[in-house]
């Protein structure tokens, strides 16, 4: 089957061309570079024994988003911005870069009759006085202007399976971390936010030391609860929700594991799978931040037999695997 993938050459999107290209289908890329790195592309071709096509163009371009659907069964759609904190200093850019973005695709895909859409979503659309664990029917209320472009996404898609009769499946993603079991690909970003990368740059020493946001939470050891979920497992739940393509109409799941860690307890994994302490200090509560977020996967593994399989343990030792041999990512 030929595939799109918009946002193929990133983090996620280059876990899931892997994922794809191993399980024998055909896939094209479409990524305009502003965040992905063509060398991953390079390198998933090395893991898989062939290579994924490549297009280089932004997603909002409708004439070369046709071009690159010639013969397309479906799309993945993954490109996006998706920094929280940059998204409250620039909402437009995620208005132009996700909402724009996301119309320029369904455009194109209406006008050559592409009607199969996987999309990338986030816990985020949840409000912060949703109920834990969160199932798919609990309370919106994004906090963030990146959150409504996710939450809007879902909406379009809705829209366009009710009025259009697409099959569309929306996949709430929890805290994807960890890298492919092999070392060669993972996550690359020169300055980033999360938690398990910053861990780790404190343990490389690119940073002095990593800040815990919050030790006064209502919560086991004070700090906040997510629910993190292995890159790999991610990227095979985005294979599993193909199934759901075959009933028209618009689906949503979430993808975690149901099992929350805190901060310490990542902290203290990393620790572990350095073998070495990590550089930390106490901070203050992040804006925003919500004490608890984890997801109620149930309904991903009742319609579709999907179960994160990847504990905590392989996705620490993964990303430690990664950026100790990838000092400087992709660059070398
Ligand atoms: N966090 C932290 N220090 C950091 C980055 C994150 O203590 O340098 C905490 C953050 O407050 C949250 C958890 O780690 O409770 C996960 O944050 P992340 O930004 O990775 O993901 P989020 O759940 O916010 O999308």
């Amino acid at each position: 089957m030929q595939i799109l993938v918009t946002g193929g050459a990133g983090y996620i999107g280059s876990h899931l061309v892997l994922a794809l290209l191993r399980a024998g289908h055909d896939v094209r890329v479409l990524d305009d570079l502003r965040a992905g790195h063509a060398q991953a592309l390079d390198r998933v071709a090395e893991l898989a024994g062939r290579s994924a096509e490549f297009v280089r163009a932004d997603v909002a371009d409708v004439p070369r988003v046709v071009d690159a659907l010639d013969g397309v069964h479906l799309v993945y759609h993954l490109a996006g911005s998706k920094a929280v904190g940059e998204s409250m200093g620039f909402p437009e850019r995620y208005f132009q870069n996700n909402l724009g973005g996301m119309a320029g695709l369904l455009t194109a895909m209406r006008q050559v009759g592409v009607d199969r859409i996987i999309f990338s979503s986030s816990a985020a659309v949840y409000g912060a006085e949703a109920e834990m664990p969160l199932s798919e029917g609990a309370t919106h209320g994004p906090a963030n202007p990146y959150a409504l472009t996710k939450a809007q996404g879902e909406q379009m898609l809705a829209w366009m399976a009710e009025r259009c009769g697409w099959s569309a499946v929306s996949l709430r993603y929890f805290n994807p971390v960890g890298a492919d079991a092999s070392g060669r690909i993972g996550e690359c970003c020169a300055e980033p936010t999360n938690l398990v990368p910053r861990v780790l740059q404190a343990l490389t020493g690119d940073i002095p030391h990593v800040a815990i946001f919050g030790e006064d939470y209502d919560t086991p050891d004070g700090t906040c609860l997510r629910d993190y979920i292995h890159i790999s497992d991610l990227a095979d739940a985005h294979l599993a929700a193909l199934d759901a393509l075959e009933r028209p109409g618009h689906h949503i799941y979430n993808v975690g594991t149901g099992r929350p860690y805190s901060v310490r307890e990542v902290i203290d994994g990393c620790s572990r799978v350095a073998g070495r302490p990590v550089p930390f200090v106490r901070g203050d509560r992040r804006p925003g931040d919500a004490p608890v977020a984890v997801a109620d996967p149930r309904r991903f593994a009742d319609d579709l037999g999907f179960r994160a399989e990847r504990g905590l343990d392989q996705m620490l030792e993964s990303a430690w695997r990664w950026v100790t041999e990838n000092p400087r990512g992709y660059a070398g």
